[in-house]
């Protein structure tokens, strides 16, 4: 991408709104504009971070098992009724009247629609198990939106829903997604560490929540320091349906539950310090991102999602749940990485992989050395965004620092004439030259 050609409204001051450094950033390097309180425009370059995330997500959840579909943001409000929530959920739930005054209210979440599409097709045991998720907007009218995308109004969630014939299979189904959010969060750079949670009525151990620690965080957190050591995004993980699969996740499961982590709401003082020695004991803020649990026929019984079991008796299927909130994972990421300068995009992350500055563009050798090296890049399969602006050098190592390019490298007559370009690390600062016709070879490597 030519910066001339893109549309990337930074801003030079930092918005006085924004109490926090992820939403302050967002709103400078230009990846949301607020529209309404909690309600964001995805700017061009803020949807592009968007979309990364997803994809990992997506990608996790397909070799999880999972089965993508897209249920609507607008609900009727009669399915709410059967499950018994359209009056319990209260003020976070906006109703909405069609013209036909017909109840309609835009989806919080969807365990309802999935439970609706589960009993209209599915009918015995041997379909199952099954995971359906979808990763689509929500709104819940939070009596504070705040922090940016943090807490919004309208967010990005991916929900998946799993049903099996009876707790042992809903248990393994829980396992699959807990197992696949270890390795999607470590993808995304960050440490994503399952804490005990409240079940609420259902009770039971079957729920956690996905914590990114960060001074900012909403929670109270008390965990063990091993949960930040263990590399998730390379184990090999059996997420087939066989007994060598089932088994291998249940001991990795428990392995990975035999220390300690809980939010403040669920701690216990006393089996933190006698389950995890001094040394590693942790404490601090973290940033909820994931929440995962079981809750059993809470609505395959009043909607009457049954299935013929292996017995020939109709039985209810046993449901969990699994959100990740995919735009508060963008605030949650650049609270995690940023410096004084701005974003630190990690890796997998970043939607331009490679910042290319001409420090004196209309000049005709940088112009054309640019062009050449921006279109290396390009076969190369590279993003690379081409700062080709007539602005001073100051302000374009300024912006492509704030959004958080992690390599740039820089051309100038300078160097030209020495025959090197320089390359500079957006994380360490560490910056280097190399030969121009070097270039091609550092790119692959
Ligand atoms: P919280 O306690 O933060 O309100 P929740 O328990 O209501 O979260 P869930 O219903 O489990 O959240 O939703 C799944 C995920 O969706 C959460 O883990 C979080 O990452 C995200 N999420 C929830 N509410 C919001 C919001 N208002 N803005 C952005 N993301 C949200
Ligand atoms: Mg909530």
């Amino acid at each position: 991408m030519r910066l001339t050609r893109y549309f990337l409204p930074v801003l030079k001051e930092t918005p006085k709104e924004a109490q926090i450094v992820s939403h302050q950033l967002m709103l400078r390097a230009g990846l949301i504009k607020q529209q309404s309180a909690g309600v964001y425009v995805w700017l061009p370059f803020g949807l592009k971070v968007l979309k990364k995330i997803e994809n990992i997500i997506r990608e996790e959840q397909n070799n999880a098992g999972a089965i993508e579909l897209l249920m609507p943001t607008m609900q009727g409000a009669d399915l709410w009724r059967e499950s018994g929530r359209y009056d319990d959920y209260g003020l976070e739930m906006l109703r909405i009247k069609d013209r036909h005054e017909r109840d309609l209210l835009f989806g919080p979440t969807a365990e309802e629609v999935v439970t609706d599409v589960f009993r209209t097709y599915v009918r015995s045991y041997k379909d199952l198990p099954l995971n359906l998720y979808n990763i689509q907007w929500k709104f819940r009218d939070e009596i504070r939106p705040r922090f940016g995308v943090m807490r919004g109004r309208e967010f990005l969630m991916k929900d998946a829903y799993s049903f099996d014939i009876d707790e042992n299979g809903a248990r393994d189904s829980y396992r699959k997604m807990f197992l696949a959010y270890l390795r999607t969060f470590q993808r995304m750079g960050l440490r994503g560490v399952p804490m005990r949670a409240d079940t609420g009525p259902i009770g039971g151990d079957l729920s956690h929540e996905f914590i990114i620690l960060a001074p900012t965080g909403e929670s109270g957190v008390f965990y063990d320091a091993i949960y930040e050591e263990r590399d998730w995004a390379n184990a090999e993980i059996d997420f087939s349906n066989t007994d060598t699969g089932r088994k291998q996740r249940e001991e990795l499961f428990n392995e990975v539950l035999q220390s300690y982590a809980a939010t403040d709401e669920m701690h216990d003082d006393a089996e933190f310090k006698a389950k995890v020695p001094e040394e590693r004991r942790r404490e601090g803020r973290g940033i909820e991102v994931g929440h995962i649990f079981f809750f059993g026929e809470k609505y395959s019984k009043p909607m009457g999602a049954k299935i013929m079991g292996p017995e020939g008796k109709e039985i209810n299927a046993q449901m969990g749940s699994y959100g990740i909130g995919v735009s508060r994972l963008v605030g949650a990421i650049i609270e995690a990485s940023h410096d004084e300068n701005g974003i630190v995009w990690p890796k997998e992350i970043t939607p331009f992989d490679l910042g290319i500055i001409n420090l004196k563009s209309g000049d005709a050798e940088c112009d054309a050395l640019c062009d050449k090296l921006y279109d290396i890049a390009l076969k190369a399969g590279r993003e690379p965004l081409y700062d080709d602006r007539n602005e001073r050098a100051g302000a374009k190592f300024a912006t492509m620092d704030l959004i958080g390019v992690p390599t740039q490298i820089t051309i100038g007559p300078r160097g030209i004439q020495n025959g090197v370009i320089e390359i500079k690390d957006r994380k360490t600062q560490e910056k280097k030259e190399i030969p121009i016709t070097e270039f091609e070879t550092w790119l692959k490597a």
